[in-house]
């Protein structure tokens, strides 16, 4: 049929480029096929991935043509191949492997040996020479058959193997003779017919059948399921089927099976890494049962077969421009490459590649930067679990801040900073943490809570501080009350060991060993390496990277790790210090403006000396400061708790019952069904302008103070209406006159955006603003209308599961919804002022598909945490690399 649908491609026929059609792998064997020639790569063809899903659609069923096109495909491979499959005389075996879009090593199947039966065992026998050989091919197609296509336990082959070897009385597979093989062999047809009732087939074309059924089957498999949803893989991507010619690594001393990197994977040093095993197969090499030997020896070995696979290892990375990942087998001193692909790497070898790439030539430095993986350069700079360390998972939550953390559980702030004070490690744990609990941060290795999210209170400081943190671990029953936590049927108590893994939100009570990425040998090279590479990604980029500190600490850690200002500095954890707390109570107790202003007048010169830190930290650079935001309620203890006080202390009399009753009855007074969307940010300005006035004071106070002046920006929180801020902006302005300095010189001022109705009428709040800062975590808050602090541990886990959205918006930005708020701000805030400066201060500014979207939404900087700082550089200039060619959507 002239326009039926190509199910089929020939390796030649394919390219890398054909990725989405053919899978990684498919495409990639048919590029090196073309590039190294059809001597090196075994020959093949590949059913598509969009046979796959017509296969998933259909109910499991192959669609029209297909079978046609595989007959078809197979007599072109026996012809080329000049072998036939089931011949009684030098048979072709092939190899069946699944390939989908983007690897997942391990979570699909594969069949080895396919074409095995009772004729050409005897064929391969013949051909070969070597009965032994033919037999173990045999029953190894037996085991893997049965097992990845009619689910016959593994287990179950591995003990009649076990049963053998002890009948023979011999310690390894390999010592095992053609007798005992064949017996193998016998046995595990026998196991085969028992579980399926079933002679085991012996036509190659049925088993060619049925292990491309297999393949297909895998990929909605439980286990491949689970790990596309963690790695983000669509479902509905399918898998690829690559039916290659055997070549065996089994065939004795003169043949091998190995793994070879272009470049160490680890160290991303510029020498080949890799592993052999002679007389094996693939499996043998990555399955772990026998010790591998490095490549090295391998020269030792065979050095023909060696030589060549260096050669063939600079040609793959020269043509694909990126360290390669192969398998190879030699068969009978014959080399030949099996797959190839980009390796995956960790941090370290990713910046050291990088670099090197560019020295030897082999990329510009574009090309080079588009080959790291932004999101994972925290790594070099937080300690972190052991990666080779085995551990028991006992919850996994939202990894919220890198890094990994361990110490006794303690279960309060206060605890948490005596057990500091003694020297002892502490894991904070709660189901959630507020600005009370800020001081217990910096005495914690680490913080873990049941609710909350990427966005919650917990996980922003956190990671403004670089405290590891894993939030949303809903399986965790904490109980404050009890001072214990229940998982399962354990409970862990106060005291308790416990550690947390910040990077990919794993808790465990396994003491695992922390490693500090300094402490590498490789390290010296790795950090210049970093530095070169960021260095790049600054001449490239045009977004400014911020950083959303508040503390001097911080802001100079940010700068330390290239942050060019800070965006945001949140001024309510200045009020959270012990020496704070009193009078910040006080000034929310006030009965009257009078003592209110009172209480402020006590804050002003700590807030004075606060931003005097911080303009010192950033001498040169712009810092935004924002004026007070959070609900008051947050800096007064939580109501159920006083409530039982108030009630103790009026049981026992106590001295202290009148201040208590007091701030009950203001705690009660203030707090709100909805504080998220109550009294707060700029209304606070405009219900009580002391406190406004206070810290405006303070920051041009500390200005005035220091010798180089710095650059503030008066950030006025949670607009709705131009009036507000038309106010605020009225009073900043005329505090600024008391001082004696001049608005748009000295000092400006601008707005947070985070609220929908803001984007809708941002000309109009433009015209009182120098600049906009997009708060991007309360604008997903409100435009979708879910709570910051509670959904990630509450239904957005089911929306992913039922693809209701692929990840979480509140980590990143949901481009359709809130993204399109944030573009329509910034064209019309920008129609009505054209010089008006935008960026962004949400978690988004540190997230890399954020960044691009910013990018293209025409913003001036993003701001993020302190070490999210260099993912955003290296973002930010993969995002002019990626849109080099574009004009930004604001321009458009
Ligand atoms: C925001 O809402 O995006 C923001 C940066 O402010 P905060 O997280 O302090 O509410
Ligand atoms: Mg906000």
């Amino acid at each position: 049929m002239a326009d039926e649908q190509k199910w089929v491609y020939d390796f030649a026929e394919g390219s890398k480029d054909m990725r989405e059609l053919l899978g990684g792998k498919g495409a990639n064997v048919a590029e090196m096929t073309r590039v190294l020639g059809a001597d090196r790569v075994p020959a093949g063809f590949t059913i598509t991935t969009e046979a796959c899903v017509a296969y998933m659609q259909a109910g499991q069923e192959e669609p029209d043509g297909m079978a046609a096109q595989v007959a078809d495909a197979l007599e072109r491979l026996q012809e080329h191949t000049g072998k036939r499959l089931g011949d009684d005389d030098d048979p072709l075996l092939v190899s069946v492997r699944s390939g989908a879009r983007e690897s997942m090593p391990g979570m699909l199947d594969t069949v080895l040996n396919l074409g095995m039966n009772d004729t050409s065992v005897e064929g391969l026998a013949k051909a070969t020479d070597n009965e032994r050989f033919a037999w173990d091919s045999y029953r190894r197609f037996v085991q893997m058959f049965g097992n990845v296509s009619r689910g016959i336990d593994g287990e179950a082959f591995e003990q009649a193997i076990a049963e053998v070897k002890s009948d023979r009385g011999v310690e390894e597979d390999t010592e095992l003779d053609t007798d005992a093989l064949k017996e193998l062999t016998d046995r595990f047809k026998a196991l085969y017919s028992e579980h399926t009732g079933e002679d085991f087939p012996q036509d190659p074309q049925e088993q060619l059948r049925l292990a491309i059924r297999a393949v297909f089957d895998s990929w909605t498999g439980d286990r491949a399921r689970e790990y596309r949803r963690i790695n983000r893989i669509p479902d509905d991507w399918g898998t690829a089927v690559n039916v290659q010619q055997m070549v065996f690594g089994n065939k004795g001393d003169t043949s091998g099976s190995g793994v070879a990197f272009s470049r160490d994977e680890v160290t991303g040093a510029p020498e080949p890494s890799g592993d052999f095993l002679p007389n094996a197969q693939g499996e043998d090499v990555v399955s772990g049962a026998r010790t591998p030997r490095d490549i090295a020896e391998m020269k030792d070995w065979l050095p023909d077969a060696y030589e060549q696979l260096m050669e063939i290892l600079k040609t793959l990375e020269q043509h694909y421009g990126d360290m390669q990942d192969t398998e190879f087998t030699v068969e009978d001193g014959q080399l030949y490459m099996l797959q190839t692909r980009d390796a995956k790497r960790p941090a370290q070898a990713a910046v050291r590649f990088a670099r090197d790439a560019v020295d030897e030539g082999l990329l510009d430095r574009e090309q080079a930067l588009m080959t790291v993986d932004a999101d994972m350069l925290t790594a070099l700079l937080v300690e972190t679990f052991d990666p080779k360390a085995d551990y028991e998972v006992i919850a996994t939550g939202v990894p919220a801040a890198p890094g990994g953390a361990k110490g006794e559980v303690v279960f309060t702030a206060a605890d948490a900073v005596s057990a500091a004070d003694e020297g002892r490690a502490v894991v904070l744990v709660r189901p959630d943490t507020n600005a009370n609990d800020v001081a217990g941060f910096h005495a914690a290795k680490g913080i873990l809570t049941s609710l909350g999210g990427k966005a919650s209170h917990a996980a922003l400081v956190a990671r403004g501080m670089g405290v590891p943190c894993v939030t949303a671990a809903s399986e965790l029953k904490i109980s404050l009350e009890d001072k214990c936590i229940r998982v399962g049927d354990r409970t862990i108590g106060e005291g308790d060991f416990i550690a947390i893994n910040g990077t990919n939100g794993e808790v465990t009570l396994d003491d695992v060993p922390l490693v500090d990425p300094k402490e590498d040998p490789a390290f010296d090279e790795i950090l210049k390496a970093f530095e070169t590479v960021l260095g790049w990604a600054d001449d490239t980029r045009r977004l400014g990277v911020r950083t959303n500190a508040d503390t001097p600490t911080d802001a100079r850690k940010a700068r330390e790790l290239g942050a060019e200002g800070i965006g945001l500095c949140r001024t309510e954890h200045m009020f959270m210090a012990e020496d704070r707390q009193p009078k910040m109570r006080r000034m929310i107790m006030a009965g009257t403006r009078e003592a209110r202003k009172d209480a402020l007048e006590q804050l002003l010169p700590l807030q004075q000396e606060d931003f005097e830190g911080l303009f010192e930290a950033m001498k040169g650079l712009p810092v935004t400061i924002r004026l007070l935001d959070p609900p008051l309620h947050e800096f007064l203890p939580d109501l159920p708790d006083l409530a039982a006080q108030v009630e103790r202390a009026r049981i026992e009399c106590t001295d202290d019952l009148e201040e208590l009753e007091e701030l009950l009855e203001t705690t009660e007074r203030i707090s709100e069904e909805n504080p998220m969307l109550g009294t707060r940010g700029c209304r606070l300005g405009i219900l009580y302008p002391e406190i406004y006035e206070m810290q405006v004071h303070a920051i041009l106070r500390a200005a005035k103070a220091m010798d180089e002046p710095p650059h503030p920006e008066i950030m006025i929180p949670l607009v709705d209406y131009e009036h507000e801020i038309e106010l605020m902006r009225e009073l900043v302005v005329r505090i600024g006159n008391d001082e004696g300095l001049h608005e748009g010189e000295d000092y400006t001022v601008g707005t947070m955006i985070e609220l929908p109705r803001a984007c809708f009428v941002a000309d109009r709040i433009a015209k009182f603003a120098d600049f906009f800062s997009f708060g991007t975590n309360d604008l997903t808050q409100t435009a979708l209308g879910f709570s910051r602090d509670d959904v990630e541990s509450k239904f957005v886990p089911v929306y992913m599961e039922q693809k209701i959205i692929d990840r979480s918006p509140f980590e990143t930005i949901d481009k359709p919804g809130v993204g399109w708020l944030v573009r329509l701000a910034a064209w019309v805030g920008r129609e009505a002022r054209p010089d008006l400066k935008l960026g962004i201060c949400g978690e988004h500014g540190g997230d890399p598909d954020s960044i691009e979207f910013f990018h293209m939404a025409g913003l001036d900087y993003v701001s993020c945490s302190p070490f999210r700082v260099p993912i955003a550089r290296v973002a930010a200039a993969q995002a002019a690399i990626i849109h080099a060619h574009d004009r930004s959507w604001a321009d458009a």
